[in-house]
């Protein structure tokens, strides 16, 4: 059977390269250099488009823990990354250039990948499929996409609000409950006085903000206004939008709230927490700086900071299996960014898991997900569990089942010692035909 692989970056050249190295043939069609997305700007695989930063190479942050899960399972970009690693302290930070040239080179040597550089705009009509074409798929697909999945499933715009670790909001300064009666008490409601209020305003619209792209200046929806924006049309708006006090009491002082952040439970266990409404386009400094000027907020450790750009995804946990496949459709995968997680190898392991469900799924397997005590498992988790509020996701341990920053170093030794376990029944079930590097030796 065909395997074709859409979208040569860095989750589609994951996906060929672990589906050639257990010796399937695979096509991997990349658009670029006939067409170009508005970021990229070379023919190489896996660019960079932004910064050349990897994220931290420590094992006491989910991104060099979820790397090293990344490493364990034979990522050729992680294990790319390292070999043209250049100084970035704590962070793998690589020379980008060498860096795509030196994986295109290994792909185009490869002897099961055939690479045709061309745009897809259709499904092909037969083979297995996995779509790999990130925030910026070209229009033409991204068309057939909505299509596919339904348009209430499918995105273009990406407005994300702030999450903070529920462990560092001060609960004195916080109460529990719901605007309207028929709400549960879900939410955790951060208020100000008139005084901090005013405070944290003259600070909102006098903060730095970070410049937009030309390709990123589409109008803001109105349904998602970053918050700096909303609070340019003037001093009140944002009593009547994301801080409106209406309906709250506050329970720690018996009084109304002049005004007051809702956060909303992001897990199960509420170890993290969303900043209702407050999508924004300031910079990371700026939100630590101006978001901790909210009392109950004064001490948080942010998880994920807000955000506002282009980005097409779909709503993975209504129309993708843990397997990564499109719901009713057996023979679609999807992989990366497009799935809903948000980063360079966040994205990259979706296309690993794509790469080894599709063979499990050739060779008759049903596909076992890496457990949820996992990074690389958490994140397969959280795009396909049902989500009403779903929004891309980083990496954080926020995401491992049954994590406990006090034991943080037991959790890191638990999910690497895990992800080799998982490893090892992969190659069992699906042997790599490899010696040496990028040999593939014909069994
Ligand atoms: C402007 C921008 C900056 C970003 N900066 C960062 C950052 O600094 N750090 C970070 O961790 N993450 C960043 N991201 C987020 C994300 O992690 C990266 O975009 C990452 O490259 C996603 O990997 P991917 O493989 O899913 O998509 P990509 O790496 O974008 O790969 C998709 C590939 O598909 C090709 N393609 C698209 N449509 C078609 C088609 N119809 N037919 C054939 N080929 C097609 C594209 O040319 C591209 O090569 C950024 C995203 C954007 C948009």
């Amino acid at each position: 059977m065909d395997i074709r692989v859409i979208g040569g970056g860095l989750a589609g050249v994951e996906a060929a390269y672990q589906i050639a190295q257990r010796g399937r043939k695979v096509t991997l069609y990349e658009m670029r250099p006939h067409t170009f997305t508005p970021a990229h700007r070379t023919p190489f695989l896996s660019e960079l488009v932004c910064s050349n930063s990897l994220k931290s190479k420590e094992l006491s942050n989910a991104h060099g823990v979820l790397k090293e899960e990344m490493r364990l399972l034979g990522s050729i970009i992680v294990k790319t990354a390292e070999e043209t690693a250049i100084p970035g302290g704590k962070a793998l930070v690589v020379d980008r250039q060498r860096f795509s040239r030196i994986i295109t080179d290994k792909i185009e040597a490869h002897p099961l990948i055939q690479i045709s550089r061309e745009e897809v705009t259709q499904i092909p009509p037969d083979g297995i499929v996995i779509i790999a074409t990130g925030p910026l798929t070209s229009d033409g697909l991204a068309d057939t996409l909505r299509v596919l999945t339904g348009s209430s499933n499918f995105y273009f715009f990406d407005a994300i609000s702030p999450i903070i670790d529920g462990e560092t909001i001060d609960r004195g300064k916080a109460f529990f409950g719901a605007r309207y009666q028929d709400e549960s008490d879900d939410y955790l409601n951060c208020p100000l006085t008139r005084d901090e209020y005013e405070r944290f305003y003259e600070a909102l619209i006098t903060a730095e903000r970070v410049q937009l792209r030309e390709f990123e200046k589409t109008p803001y929806f109105e349904g998602c206004l970053p918050i700096e924006i909303m609070a340019e049309r003037g001093r009140q708006t944002l009593l009547y939008g994301p801080m409106k006090p209406v309906g709250l009491m506050d329970s720690t002082t018996g009084a109304k709230p002049y005004a007051v952040i809702q956060l909303r439970r992001e897990d199960t266990f509420g170890t993290m927490y969303n900043m209702v409404g407050f999508q924004t386009k300031l910079t990371y400094t700026e939100q630590e700086r101006i978001f901790k000027l909210i009392p109950a907020l004064r001490n948080a450790v942010f998880l994920r900071y807000g955000s506002i750009h282009r980005n097409t995804y779909i709503n993975s946990p209504a129309v993708l299996t843990r397997d990564l496949r499109l719901s009713g459709n057996e023979r679609v995968f999807l992989a990366g960014q497009i799935t809903g997680v948000e980063g360079y190898i966040e994205s990259t392991a979706m296309g690993l898991l794509a790469g080894v469900s599709v063979c499990a799924s050739l060779e008759g397997h049903t596909f076992a997900p890496p457990p949820e005590d996992t990074c690389i498992g958490a994140l397969l988790n959280y795009i396909t569990t049902e989500n009403k509020h779903f929004q891309p996701m980083n990496v954080n341990f926020g995401l491992l089942k049954g994590y406990n920053k006090k034991h943080k170093d037991i959790v890191v030794k638990n999910a690497l010692s895990t992800i080799s376990a998982w490893k090892d029944n992969v190659d069992s079930a699906l042997p790599i035909g490899v010696t040496g590097g990028l040999v593939w030796i014909q069994k």
